[in-house]
């Protein structure tokens, strides 16, 4: 089973290494993460970040795929250097920690479109990062695959995947009833597992973190049989 969302690095005091991450998450029975790094609200840890995953990159290969989550100024010409170094397979953008204009995410788009890579959205918190702010992108793009990670608010989630076939979701901190809404209208394929982890440590301080990462498999995966498929 795949986890397509978990982050190394720091957040918030709380550090997680690679190997720890791997090691943890293998003995849950997880073949694939797709993993990233946690960025600053400046990206001043970007390069040291993609640094640190290629180290470990050619150590844990099949086990890792690799995300790079880009900020607004990124220059294309410096996403092709990173590219070079570490085959990523997914772009992230956060519009919640980063602020992003529309004419931006289709400057980022131009270039996965050609890569065929995947842009994973971070979704929630405010209204620049809701859903709904990506709606007239996934359908002006039929051809772009997009994962909206939390898929919040759900009902602006559940109309986009609606409407358009190329949108996913994933799991990462999506609450059961939301999950349920997702099943409910059919769209169980179209979610993928994700967990966030290790950050529940932080939103969880009391829990042990494995123990709270095997609910989460219980949860959904026993509960709704999802479906995880991951394609580029
Ligand atoms: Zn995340």
């Amino acid at each position: 089973m795949i986890d397509i969302h978990v982050h190394f690095g720091k957040f918030r005091g709380i550090e997680t290494n690679i190997p720890e991450i791997i090691e943890n998450l293998t003995q849950q029975g997880i073949t694939q993460i797709g993993l990233m790094p946690l960025l600053d609200e400046n990206a001043s840890n970007l390069k040291d970040s993609h640094s640190i995953l290629k180290k470990y990159y050619t150590q844990y290969e099949t086990q890792i795929i690799p995300i790079l989550w880009v900020p607004p100024h990124i220059l294309m010409s410096e996403i092709e250097t990173l590219m070079s170094e570490i085959p990523y397979k997914i772009i992230k953008i956060h519009g919640y920690l980063h602020h992003w204009t529309k004419e931006n995410i289709i400057r980022i788009i131009k270039f996965t479109e050609i890569q065929k890579l995947p842009i994973m959205f971070h979704t929630g918190g405010c209204k620049h990062s809701e859903a709904g702010f990506y709606m007239r992108i996934c359908q002006t793009y039929p051809n772009q695959k997009f994962i909206l990670a939390h898929g919040r608010p759900i009902k602006q989630s559940i109309k986009i995947m609606q409407l358009c076939n190329n949108v996913l979701t994933d799991t990462a901190f999506m609450s059961i009833d939301d999950l349920q809404q997702l099943v409910d209208k059919g769209l169980q394929d179209r979610v993928l597992f994700g967990t966030d982890y290790p950050i529940n440590k932080y939103f969880y301080p009391d829990k042990n973190p494995i123990d709270w990462y095997k609910e989460q498999i219980d949860e959904i995966v026993t509960t709704f049989g999802i479906r995880m498929r991951i394609k580029g």
